[in-house]
């Protein structure tokens, strides 16, 4: 009777995560399918932007918001909108607890989920303020969480509260540890769905996205052709082009490529890090009521495998971060030859694997024998056990990575090229996570900077 129970929760909880995916799949296609009936060879637009994912879109709209009379475009070379970084993370809103105080990165992601939250109440799209608690398990940890605390005070991350190790059990009743930070605005959301509705409200207000649009090349048109409103020629795939006044790219997993096509330098690179993810068996995902994080280790870039409901109601354990073998590469039997060729070769990235040797080869077998990461996560909820995990989805990070093997952790912009190249078009090679929690934010500074720099 157990067995069938679990069976029966088991199936309506797949059905309702396909039937979240199929919604969200619906609306994409909805206005996917209405944009690439308009899409003209060789139409101008005002400002062309490339790559439909969360920071692409949301750029755009800031755009078409501020310069309503624009003509503007997104291009983006899938079918859909956000189905790369911004289809594939942990769906978390961040509070901006772990970033360097008075960086740019903590300023616009507490920013962020300020207008983040305000965009998914005006746009009614379901979100859980579930809060989440960052543990420590031990003294060692203790210091660190304390450093914690201070950064995300100076950071000024709302309400956030040290609690003592028997008040952990007030927020997760499941949970063990020493002490913990408690940061009750931290929130989950499906950020593909968000990228769609960016997308649904840039159309609203008068712009356009061409799907199935593949950049590859950006050229100062002259000659007899040449239209001198709109110098600057985006080509792509099926010799579709475009005429634009500005260019912005925001390429995810492509940006370093799409900046070396508009003239700029090939560094920093972005190498493709898998982030995989186990699945909690559904019997077992009352035990997670909010998000539950480790304290991060400072010796390793990543956050560490943590606890995340999502909006269906499961719950994912992740993610780990092993290199992919291809820029969009899912799964480990995904495999592009020049990709990790690409990625061997750079010098960058060969300083990086020989620094984070011992880490990385762990993080490998980890993923291989996912038995291993059972202990790690049962300090934290010991009531899970081998049966209760299985394998689950990945996404891969664009982590760019400079010349001398440090991970670039700042946003890098580029405008690199020549003559009108280097003034109207404008490379985001680096929008550092949690780039959906500050998406707003980061376009509202990229559609400043834009302002500023092409005179808009
Ligand atoms: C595993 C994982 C977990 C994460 N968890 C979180 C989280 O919980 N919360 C959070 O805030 N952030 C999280 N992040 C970070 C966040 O997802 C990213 O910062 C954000 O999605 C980046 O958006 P983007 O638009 O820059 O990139 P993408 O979403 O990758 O978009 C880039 C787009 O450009 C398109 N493109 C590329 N090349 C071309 C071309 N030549 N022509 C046309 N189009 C092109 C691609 O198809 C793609 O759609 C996570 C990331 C990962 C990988």
């Amino acid at each position: 009777m157990a067995g069938t129970g679990f069976y029966i929760h088991w199936l309506r909880s797949s059905i309702k995560y396909q039937r979240s995916v199929l919604s969200t799949h619906r609306l994409a296609k909805s206005f996917t399918t209405r944009k690439l009936s308009s899409t003209k060879n060789g139409a101008c637009y005002d400002i062309v932007v490339v790559g439909g994912g969360i920071v692409g879109m949301a750029t755009a709209r800031e755009l078409q918001i501020r310069y309503p009379n624009f003509k503007l475009a997104v291009l983006e070379k899938e079918r859909e909108l956000g189905v790369h970084q911004s289809g594939h993370n942990s769906g978390v809103i961040h509070a901006g607890i772990y970033y360097k105080p008075g960086s740019l990165k903590a300023r616009l992601c507490v920013e962020g989920m300020h207008l983040a939250y305000k965009f998914l109440d005006e746009k009614c799209i379901p979100y859980k303020k579930c809060g989440k608690l960052i543990v420590a398990t031990n003294e060692l940890e203790i210091g660190r969480l304390m450093d914690l605390y201070e950064r995300a005070k100076q950071n000024n991350c709302p309400d956030i509260e040290l609690i003592e190790g028997k008040d952990i059990k007030k927020h997760e009743p499941h949970c063990e540890g020493v002490k913990a930070l408690w940061s009750p605005h931290t929130g989950i959301v499906d950020w593909g769905r968000v990228t769609q509705e960016y997308g649904k409200d840039l159309k609203e207000k008068g712009g356009a996205i061409h799907n199935s649009f593949q950049v590859d090349n950006f050229q100062e048109e002259t000659g007899a052709t040449s239209n001198n409103d709109y110098p600057i020629r985006v080509t792509g795939n099926e010799n579709k082009f475009v005429r634009a006044k500005y260019v912005l790219t925001c390429g995810g997993l492509h940006s370093d490529r799409l900046a070396q096509k508009g003239g700029c330098s090939k560094d920093p690179r972005i190498i493709p890090f898998r982030g995989e993810y186990l699945l909690l068996s559904p019997e077992k995902c009352h035990l997670i009521k909010g998000n539950i994080y480790p304290v991060p280790d400072p010796r390793f870039p990543f956050l560490g495998v943590h606890f995340t409901p999502r909006m269906d109601g499961s719950v994912w354990l992740g993610p780990n971060a092993i290199l992919a073998f291809k820029r969009e590469g899912y799964r480990w039997r995904d495999i592009d030859f020049s990709d990790l060729l690409d990625a061997l070769k750079y010098p960058g990235f060969q300083k990086l694997a020989f620094k984070y040797a011992v880490f990385g080869m762990g993080e490998m077998i980890r993923s291989a024998f996912i038995g291993l990461q059972l202990k790690e996560l049962r300090k934290y909820i010991p009531h899970i056990s081998a049966k209760d995990i299985k394998r689950g989805p990945s996404g891969v990070r664009a982590q760019a990575v400079a010349s001398d093997g440090t991970l670039v952790d700042d946003f890098v912009f580029d405008s690199g090229g020549k003559g009108l190249l280097s003034k109207r078009v404008l490379h985001c090679r680096n929008a550092p996570s949690p780039g959906a929690t500050s998406s707003l934010s980061i376009a509202k500074m990229i559609a400043d900077k834009m302002t500023k720099q092409m005179d808009l």
